[in-house]
């Protein structure tokens, strides 16, 4: 019978404690996972052999048992007109998943992916039109973190959001395994209050997620204050309401002492409406909260049918006016700048085809 090679460990993606935890369990000392630890995520390292401050014996060791590979780089695009930076990558299933970094005058934003597309469907999101493959793992989460980090060398990525493809939350033990990682004190350079979570809302984990002791930024994809329409553009909300949200909301902000933040894509005849600014102003007067205008961006390279194929984005000079019309209701808002969408990498426009 032939034998078969042995499953390597994969080192990315394990916290401090389970690092800590594995080298305990070979036998080393518990502080060869803060080592380790520093290697992969202060370092950047790439293999066991630039880790010389373990022992060569040791290094050989890990070499043949251990891996630090979850992604291979398959191609950068670059933006000429903002310097938005899309990263196609594959993992070794031969997936494919986007990151993209955003550079802007006093941070390097990375917008990074929990899933290999998205079991939610929302009907504005190029994602969702691709279907849903699987989880990342937290490795393969990580390393979106690490090129990145390597590509931009000394500059730094100071923030980093869970906005690319796939729901955080129903890949909920990885991405808390990656928050763990990214806040740890031993990790230079990142704080829980430069990490947001997006989610479209699936309140038991929100609350998990507070549990979590984390208190990591929360935002969430509200799009519209009315169940109604959120049915119909967002499926996932015929399962959970936005009673049941705004609780989870509300727990989550009180129990982190942070703010939520309400992302808003704006479709023409659809969300932008009087009424639509009557009932955003009394969600967010409900909690802590700030609104995140959102101009839609366009999803047409999918070719999409029935209900996506129709919607509109609300002209800029109507944004204008709802914006303001919620500022005299005292809101704070906020209106994010469309980074590239000359290269489909804007929110909302990731997706790879099969
Ligand atoms: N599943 C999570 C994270 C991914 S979406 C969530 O739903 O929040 C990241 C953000 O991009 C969300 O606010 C989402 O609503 C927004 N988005 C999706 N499609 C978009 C589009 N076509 N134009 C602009 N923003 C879009």
């Amino acid at each position: 019978m032939m034998q078969q090679a042995k499953k390597k460990i994969g080192l990315k993606g394990l916290t401090l404690e389970e690092l800590r935890e594995y080298f305990s369990s070979i036998g080393q000392p518990q502080y060869r996972g803060d080592q380790v630890f520093n290697w992969i995520y202060n370092h950047l390292a790439r293999d066991f052999g630039e880790m010389k401050n373990l022992s060569k014996e040791l290094r050989t060791n890990l070499d043949e048992t251990c891996s630090l590979n979850s992604l291979e780089l398959i191609t950068t695009q670059k933006s000429d007109s903002t310097g938005t930076q899309k990263f196609l990558f594959a993992t070794t299933d031969n997936r494919k998943i986007e990151s993209v970094l955003i550079p802007e005058k006093e941070r390097n934003t990375l917008c990074i992916s929990t899933q290999v597309g998205c079991p939610l469907d929302c009907k504005f999101c190029a994602t969702g039109l691709m279907g849903y493959k699987r989880n990342l793992t937290a490795g393969e989460i990580v390393d979106q973190y690490l090129f990145t980090a390597r590509e931009i060398g000394k500059e730094k990525i100071t923030n980093i959001v869970y906005m690319g493809m796939g729901e955080p939350l129903l890949n909920f033990a990885s991405t808390l395994s990656t928050i763990s990682i990214f806040t740890n004190e031993l990790n230079k350079g990142l704080s829980r209050n430069r990490i947001t979570i997006s989610t479209a809302g699936i309140p038991y984990k929100i609350k998990e997620l507070a549990d979590s002791g984390h208190r990591v930024k929360l935002a969430f994809s509200l799009h519209s204050a009315f169940d109604e329409i959120r049915n119909k553009i967002m499926p996932i909300n015929r399962k959970y309401p936005l009673k049941e949200n705004v609780d989870a909301l509300k727990y989550y902000s009180k129990k982190t002492g942070t703010r939520i933040t309400f992302e808003y894509v704006m479709l023409s005849g659809l969300n932008d409406r009087d009424d639509d600014i009557k009932a955003l102003t009394k969600l967010c007067s409900s909690l802590p909260s700030k609104v995140n205008v959102i101009p839609f961006n366009s999803i047409k390279h999918m070719n999409p049918s029935g209900i996506s194929a129709e919607l509109e984005p609300t002209p800029m000079h109507e944004i204008l006016r709802f914006v303001e019309k919620l500022r005299n209701n005292n809101i704070t808002v906020m209106i994010r700048n469309t980074q590239g969408d000359d290269i489909a990498a804007a929110c909302g426009q990731l997706a790879v085809k099969y």
